[in-house]
């Protein structure tokens, strides 16, 4: 069985600034920290203006900074064989290629936001595993705001965390070009140890909701196919569900009314917009149950959740389905796809007692099936990002 640790924060920011020092020969003046996360309901309803219900991981992505005084910008990741340099002045949207997109991106976001931003030496290392629709993309982007926001000696308070929210947005939509909703940067910024967070995007307003697991552990299976973001079937989905509400004349399909979804003569666009509807009350019906300690009901709510993604959005894998039909027959109380979808990752709410043979199960499924093997994640609601200190 394959478990992703997401290690100790002051040795992995040591990690970091020991890279750091490393490629550029003098030690990070700051290391900025923030996590992926797992959303648990509310899958495309960020962009249409609904309710989303993400934990912050234990696991995260460190950037470890030093400002330059001559206008350059480098920026390396342990992830990846290719680093970036180039001026901070020539950064702009699509003007960076590939994963430094998202780093570069926030630099110039943060600039146009009117920050002072310098030039800077960047150096990334993360335990958030990549295109596994656990938000490594926000988690990369929202450590390096904060370390630049340490640069600055700037005071991490509300309004800066606003800040750094939109900044880690207009890199990855604007930059990066990939058309996401805002979910994973307000996670990756305000998660709360211990919480989930409960957003909602048309009255653009948040609140930790405190997870009571009690005995149970959120799981987190990998299925090792790897989504892209920026290919295109994202994007479609989007755009589906503009024309659904372009179709029935409100501003997002958080206006629509259930009755005038089903309507809709085109039976593609009409499904979409099921989904999205259908997905912002599962949100609220599982924060009810989830209030009332009501464990069936969550379950009840993460299937129907599944089966929305499956059959009406056409987002689901045969990987993820195979996951969530385990997860449940070897004891999970709830289990779902999760993120994006064209792959990724499922989330399951496992007794603790039944956390090993839930694994077990998933990875024989999935050698039967011929599949890549599955990685698990223990998905401990952490804190959303800051600055670690390394440890020396
Ligand atoms: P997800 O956010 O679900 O992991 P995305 O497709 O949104 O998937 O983002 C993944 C991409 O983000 C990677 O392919 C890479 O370009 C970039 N990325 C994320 N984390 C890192 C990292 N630690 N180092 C370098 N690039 C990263
Ligand atoms: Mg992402």
């Amino acid at each position: 069985m394959a478990v992703l640790e997401p290690g100790d924060p002051s040795e992995l920011a040591r990690r970091a600034a020991a890279g750091f020092a490393e490629r550029y020969a003098a030690p990070p003046t700051v290391v900025g920290r923030a996590p992926g996360r797992v959303n648990l309901i509310g899958e495309h309803t960020d962009y249409n203006r609904g309710l989303v219900l993400p934990v912050a991981l234990p696991h995260a992505t460190y950037a470890a900074a030093a400002a330059r005084t001559d206008g350059l910008v480098r920026i390396a990741s342990a992830s990846q064989a290719e680093p970036w340099d180039g001026s901070l002045d020539a950064i702009a949207p699509g003007s960076v290629p590939g994963w430094a997109g998202y780093a570069a991106g926030v630099l110039w976001a943060l600039r146009e936001a009117g920050y002072e931003v310098p030039g800077v030496d960047l150096h990334i290392d993360s335990t958030v595993p990549l295109g596994a629709g656990l938000s490594s993309s926000a988690a990369l982007e929202c450590s390096v705001a904060v370390a630049v926001a340490g640069l600055l000696g700037l005071d991490l308070d509300d309004g800066l965390r606003e800040a750094l929210v939109d900044a880690g947005v207009r890199a990855e939509t604007e930059v990066v070009g990939a058309p996401t909703g805002g979910m994973d940067q307000a996670i990756a910024v305000h998660g709360e140890e211990g919480c989930a967070l409960l957003i909602d995007f048309d009255a653009d307003v948040h609140r930790a909701v405190p997870l009571e697991l009690g005995g149970r552990t959120l799981l987190v299976t990998d299925t090792r196919v790897t989504h892209e973001l920026t290919d295109g079937g994202y994007a479609g989905r989007r755009a589906e569900c503009e024309q659904a509400a372009r179709l029935l004349g409100v501003p997002s399909l958080r206006q629509a009314d259930p009755e005038a979804v089903e309507r809709i003569e085109d039976e593609v666009v009409r499904a979409r917009a099921r989904h999205v509807v259908t997905e912002v009350a599962r949100v609220e019906a599982t924060l009810a149950a989830l209030d009332a300690g009501d464990w069936p009901a969550v379950g009840r709510c993460f299937l129907a959740s599944h089966v929305s993604m499956r059959d009406d959005f056409e987002i689901s894998t045969p990987e993820l389905d195979t996951a969530v039909s385990v997860a449940v027959e070897a004891g999970a109380l709830a289990a779902r796809m999760t993120g994006g979808g064209f792959g990724g990752s499922s989330v399951a709410i496992v007794p603790d007692d039944r956390v090993a043979a839930v694994t077990r199960a998933i990875d024989a499924a999935f050698a039967l099936n011929g599949y890549r093997p599955a990685s698990h994640l223990v998905a401990t609601p952490s804190a959303g990002a800051g600055l670690v200190e390394p440890v020396s």
